[in-house]
């Protein structure tokens, strides 16, 4: 058995951390198990489905390096989802309902109101004939609901463990609408059924739709004799360093939103991977190593937080680690050379911070001149260029035998000269790279 898993993504909005974390899961665990990560495309929804976020999901995955083997669209599969549903009314598995969005509305306000729980009462299924003339008669169309079998549903959920879900609670689920337009619950059986889905891994707001689904799928397999149920893995959702659900700030926290921002890939994809389950979260660069220790053994029930400083603060120890030859093409467009970014990249929280530090070393800026005694008196000390990373020792101990500054007092105004800054790179690494002529104009306190 190949393990398949699939993301199966609706093209009506944004990713964000919070659906991108179940791509990730399921490519972590493809490619740990030597198996098929698919991208489907949830587009039954013609209305709210748009090429603009088809193209922008497909940017984030491959900008995320979450590569897929496969790719198709549901609005390309409406004959074999025909199919199934005629063979489905003719099991008496799909019935046709004719109440509108107003009368259902009512029932459900109904029952709530006798403290009934709202499901829905089945009245389609004694319609007598004159009904349904009246109905359509009317211009009515009927919309279409599965019969579900109202008994427990169990399964082995590989997060939740056993997990049974009792459908006499849930309504029979709409599986075409009025318009004849499929919801997404009947293709989504059907195709992961077609495709060989062995695992399916997704957020816990899809623990009622499995019972539903297995219903269906049993009902596929049963009457076509062929196909398997996958096994179910049904993950925490992510709530906010507050506690909060994420629903709120989905906007910022859009993958689109982080790559503007500046953030790493990287340090996206080693949170998300770690968050929620036993393994600590650390920077790695490579998806792979991510893949090698990933298991939805190791994966917690309670909600994981997402915390924005905790992804910048794993950004910055990414580009700490990350070598020259790795983002050579992205510092070349920034016009920054290697010994730069050797000497500034654990300064930084973004790389593109890296052009402030490129300003300061190569640039002109004012110098602070705290100790004018001090500084004045290193001038004559600056060795001659070219400059090496002895270069700043062999100074530092000349002024401090010359002048008895020690510690703080020595390094501190020598900072502040040469960078204008209370803080920063080691100053073995920028001293070079400033050069001894401007090193000696910034300690005059000249403008250089
Ligand atoms: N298109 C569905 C969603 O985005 C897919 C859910 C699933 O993984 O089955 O919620």
């Amino acid at each position: 058995m190949t393990v398949t898993v699939r993301f199966a993504p609706s093209p009506t909005g944004k990713l964000h951390v919070g659906n991108i974390r179940a791509a990730l899961w399921n490519w972590l665990f493809a490619r740990s198990r030597g198996g098929k990560f698919i991208l489907r495309i949830d587009d039954t929804d013609r209305e709210r489905s748009t090429k603009e976020f088809e193209d922008g999901l497909r940017r984030d995955l491959t900008w995320l390096g979450l590569n897929w083997d496969d790719t198709f669209h549901q609005s390309a599969r409406f004959a074999d989802y025909d199919k199934v549903a005629d063979l489905f009314r003719r099991e008496g598995l799909l019935y046709p309902c004719y109440e509108t969005a107003d009368e259902l509305e009512r029932k459900r306000r109904l029952q709530r109101a006798r403290g009934l729980p709202p499901v829905y009462d089945r009245a389609a299924l004694r319609y007598t004939d004159e009904q349904v003339k009246a109905f359509e008669a009317e211009g009515r169309k009927p919309h279409w609901r599965f019969k579900l079998s109202q008994s427990p549903v169990k399964w082995n959920d590989l997060i939740r463990g056993e997990t049974i879900v009792d459908t006499v609670h849930v309504s029979d689920p709409v599986l075409i609408r009025e318009d004849g337009m499929y919801l997404y619950t009947l293709p989504s059986c059907i195709d992961d059924i077609d495709v060989g889905i062995t695992h399916v891994i997704r957020g816990e707001d899809h623990v009622t739709n499995a019972a539903v689904q297995i219903e269906i799928m049993e009902a596929l397999i049963r009457t076509r004799s062929s196909g398997a149920l996958p096994a179910f893995a049904h993950h925490s959702l992510l709530i906010g360093a507050d506690g909060q659900g994420l629903s709120k700030r989905l906007g910022s926290l859009s993958i689109e939103a982080m790559r503007e921002d500046g953030l790493e890939p990287s340090s996206i994809t080693s949170l998300l991977a770690r968050l929620g389950t036993a393994e600590p979260v650390v920077p790695e660069r490579s998806l792979s190593a991510l893949a090698a220790s990933f298991d939805l053994d190791k994966v917690g029930r309670a909600p994981a937080r997402f915390d924005p400083a905790e992804l910048e603060a794993l950004n910055a120890k990414i580009l700490h680690e990350t070598p020259y030859e790795e983002v050579a093409d992205r510092l070349e467009k920034l016009g920054v050379s290697k010994a730069l970014w050797e000497a500034v990249k654990g300064n930084i929280t973004r790389l593109k911070d890296v052009a402030q530090w490129r300003e300061i070393i190569e640039g002109a800026i004012e110098p602070v001149i705290e100790d004018k005694a001090l500084t004045e008196a290193g001038v004559a000390l600056v060795p001659a260029d070219p400059l090496s990373e002895k270069s700043w020792s062999d100074f530092t101990s000349a002024l401090s035998a010359k002048t008895g500054a020690k510690g703080k007092k020595l390094f501190m105004p020598l900072r502040l000269a040469l960078t204008g800054r209370a803080n920063g790179p080691e100053m073995a690494h920028v001293f070079p790279l400033i050069g001894a002529e401007k090193a000696r104009a910034r300690l005059r306190g000249e403008r250089a």
